[in-house]
Parts: structure tokens; C-alpha cells; sequence
């Protein structure tokens, strides 16, 4: 790997080790030119299987374009939206699988999106999930209602409201 300072062909490794949670290595290198030193990150490539059996790599930016046409016309800010394609990344990458179906990418943002709005929500829940009838949107809005209720019910702050929405979301990786 070259050094990103002075652009030297070939740097020294001096330490590496696994990231707390193992997913991934650091390394810390040195240039022996110009004796800086800069820190690589070694991790598996998340690859996305469509369902016409196409790979390609996953890309966070993709998730994160869908989630903002889903949030069009919402008060979702471009940060709230960055953060959410983070959190959909982490917790693909949590599941220890190197291949993911696209499906289950779509699920992932499922959640997350919740929690920021609910029509969004609704929106890309539509086009994801393939309703066919008003009976479908009832039944996912009957869902939400629920899921709504539930979280206001038994707590007052928002963090312990998590557990729901990501349990919900998780339903048709199971089935
Ligand atoms: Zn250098």
C-alpha cells in the first residue's frame, strides 16, 4: 500500500490487531521515506445478492439514496439520514454473513426508518414489501399503531423504545 503523505510505493506494517468486536483489523503502518504513519482498516466486503442471483458490493450510499426518496417532503434531515445508513451497515455487518440478500438489506432499513417517520416509513414499506390492496396498508398501518402505542406506553425517553420497532423488522428474515 503507498503512503497517502508522499505517495512512497511501499509502507512497513508495525502493529496490527483485531477491532474490539473482531470484525475487522487495524493496522498501523509507517513510511519508510518520509516516516509517517497512518492506520489502515481491514474488513470484509459486505456483498449484496439480488434476487436475479447479480452480486455487487454493498454500498451505504445506496441505502442511504432509498431511505431519502422514501423521506421526501418529511422533517428527516440529511444527517438523520447519513446516520441511519451507518446503523443499517452496522448492523448488516453484526450478522457475520460476507453475502446479503437484498431482501434483507430492504429490512434493515425497515427499522430505522420507523423511528424517524412514519410515512416514510409507510412509503418505502410499499414498494418494498409489494402491496397489492388498501388492505395491506391498513394492515401494516394497524402495525405501526401498535408498534406506537407499545413504545409510548412503556417508556417516557426514546431509547428503550428500540427493542420494538427491531424485533418487528426482523420478522421476514424468518419466514
Ligand atoms: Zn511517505
Amino acid at each position: 500500500m503507498h503512503c497517502p503523505f508522499c505517495r512512497h510505493e511501499d509502507t512497513k506494517v508495525s502493529d496490527s490487531r483485531a477491532t474490539e468486536d473482531g470484525s475487522a483489523i487495524r493496522r498501523r503502518r509507517t513510511c519508510p521515506v518520509c516516516e509517517r504513519k497512518f492506520t489502515t482498516v481491514e474488513q470484509v466486503q459486505l456483498t449484496v445478492v439480488k434476487r436475479s442471483g447479480v452480486t455487487e458490493p454493498f454500498n451505504r450510499d445506496k441505502v442511504i439514496k432509498g431511505a431519502t426518496k422514501a423521506c421526501q417532503g418529511r422533517p428527516v434531515t440529511p444527517a438523520q439520514l447519513a446516520a441511519l445508513g451507518q446503523q443499517v451497515e452496522e448492523s448488516l455487518r453484526s450478522s457475520g454473513q460476507a453475502e446479503i440478500p437484498a431482501e434483507a438489506v430492504g429490512v434493515a432499513i425497515l427499522g430505522p426508518l420507523g423511528e424517524l417517520d412514519p410515512v416514510a416509513y409507510l412509503r418505502f414499506a410499499s414498494v418494498y414489501k409489494n402491496y397489492e390492496s388498501v388492505d395491506d396498508f391498513a394492515a401494516e398501518i394497524e402495525a405501526m399503531r401498535a408498534r406506537l402505542d407499545e413504545s409510548s406506553a412503556t417508556t417516557e425517553g426514546r431509547q428503550s423504545s428500540r427493542p420494538g420497532p427491531k424485533s418487528v423488522s426482523q420478522e421476514p428474515l424468518i419466514g
